[in-house]
């Protein structure tokens, strides 16, 4: 048994060899170790994150939104480990195997169905959310050009949207940092409106948000006629951009525009998918079917990297041809990897099971009793709400039209604020939120509550 001074010590032997070597994902590395605490994780337990030096994190924003019930989930475990004793990877061009067959059943037959609408009927993966949102954005510009509709060459996005980092989803997405230095590498997209409730003018509903939004994009829709191949966005809630939430009914005015100007609708549902919103399917709140549904992130439960998107059939028949050229030849070596389409299995037999959504109706509600009382902290201007993901909006003085300079860096004295008290939050700028896994309990909910309290109180102290 090690002792608690070992134990440090061996994190700190972690971090030196990790920084001798990696490369971290969106991260300025200049800023660790000193501004930014690098933490080496030993192992994961339900919603708690063990570190390297035996301290306990609940991770608050299920890694990076993958997770829905808990770290090493043994059911998703055991279903990984009996395919990687039995097939682990084929190729999926000209092969087929079980998991991939039987997960696109399961798929297609949860997804978002509108009445009177022909459902998504075919699966393709990819293997992770931005190889996947690559794949609709081609599929949806190659579709209309198998019909001769070669001028419809642009996408509409809208502003403040997120989809992902390579160079054709980057180019779909509104987050000036991620998206600035890249600017003259990425297609033009066009961008309408966010429908964000967050950014109501004095005396507007979320409903009048919905509504203004939608009347933009008209506007840009008519204004490019037969030009524009799809609509991407993400429903509900648009979550890189700082949990940004909207009315429904701006998506069912959105799929209607598409209608009226024959332009594809593509959900991006990577991040709200799989129940996080309330329904399965965020698309569900809204009563819409989309052309095209990006999945990834939620899909294998959170252990498994692997892509998810589902077709209508008449986007399927529109490659059928004896030219090659018409078919969709875009492939990844992992596609459709058979270990990664069993953790998506037994994830999915998971919601069956344990009746999650019901119980994450329940959660959501102690989630929205615990955040009442941050609310009325003085420098948080807004909280909001969509099923498992709560966000707290912080500024100078609670007042919406004030924000803290972004120099003040208050979101990142929030993350090592809350870290100390045991708990991952990972702000988005000034926005602090949980998107916690499903399987959090009261007790756990109630540190989550009084860390995040804390941690405003602390970060914001000296503003
Ligand atoms: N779309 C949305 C809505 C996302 O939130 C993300 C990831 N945060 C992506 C796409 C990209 O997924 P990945 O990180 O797996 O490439």
């Amino acid at each position: 048994m090690l002792h608690d001074a070992d134990m440090i010590a061996a994190a700190d032997g972690w971090r030196t060899r990790d920084l001798d070597v990696l490369w971290h994902p969106c991260t300025q590395m200049r800023e660790h170790p000193g501004v930014l605490p690098l933490v080496p994780i030993e192992r994961g337990e339900g919603a708690w994150l063990v570190g390297r030096d035996g301290r306990r994190y609940l991770d608050a924003v299920s890694s990076w939104w993958t997770n829905l019930f808990g770290h090493a989930e043994a059911r998703i475990a055991g279903a990984i480990a009996r395919q990687a004793h039995t097939l682990e990877q084929v190729i999926l061009a000209g092969f087929s195997h079980q998991p991939a067959v039987e997960l696109a059943e399961k798929l297609l037959a949860i997804a978002p169905r509108e009445p009177g609408r022909a459902p998504l009927a075919k699966v393709f993966y990819a293997d992770n959310g931005s190889a996947g949102v690559e794949v609709a954005l081609k599929m949806a510009f190659h579709w209309f050009r198998n019909r001769g509709e070669g001028k419809r060459t642009r996408f509409v996005a809208l502003h403040n949207g997120y989809h992902g980092e390579t160079i054709g989803a980057l180019a779909v997405g509104d987050i000036p940092l991620y998206r600035r230095v890249y600017a003259p590498l990425l297609a033009e997209a066009l961008f309408a409106p966010s429908p964000d409730s967050y950014a109501a003018e004095p005396g507007e509903t979320a409903a009048d948000c919905a509504e203004r939004a939608a009347e933009g994009l008209r506007e840009l829709l008519e204004r490019h006629s037969g030009e524009v191949c799809a609509l991407i966005l993400e429903p509900r809630v648009q979550c890189a951009g700082g949990m940004r939430m909207h009315d429904p009914r701006y998506l069912r005015r959105a799929r209607d525009l598409c209608d009226a100007h024959g332009v594809l609708l593509i959900a991006d549902e990577i991040a709200v998918g799989f129940g996080r919103t309330g329904t399965m399917f965020a698309c569900e709140g809204a009563g819409i079917q989309p052309d095209l549904l990006c999945l990834s992130k939620g899909l294998t439960g959170g252990f498994l990297p692997l892509a998810a998107v589902l077709a209508t059939q008449a986007i399927y028949d529109g490659f059928l041809d004896d030219s090659r050229e018409r078919a969709f030849l875009h492939s990844h070596s992992y596609t459709g990897n058979p270990l990664a389409c069993a953790a998506a299995l037994a994830s999915l037999a998971i919601f069956d099971t344990d009746d999650v959504l019901a119980r994450n109706r329940a959660t959501a509600a102690r989630m929205a009793a615990l955040a009442a009382s941050i609310v009325e902290l003085p420098h948080v201007a807004d909280v909001r709400q969509a099923g498992m993901i709560v966000a707290f909006e912080l500024t100078r003085d609670g007042d919406r039209h004030a924000p803290f300079e972004p120099a003040a860096r208050i979101g990142l004295r929030a993350y090592r604020a809350a870290l100390e008290g045991g708990v991952v939050l990972r702000p988005l700028g000034d926005t602090l939120y949980w998107m916690p896994p499903y399987c959090i309990d009261d007790e756990q909910l109630h540190l989550l509550a009084r860390v995040t309290r804390d941690a405003i109180l602390e970060a914001t102290a000296c503003a």
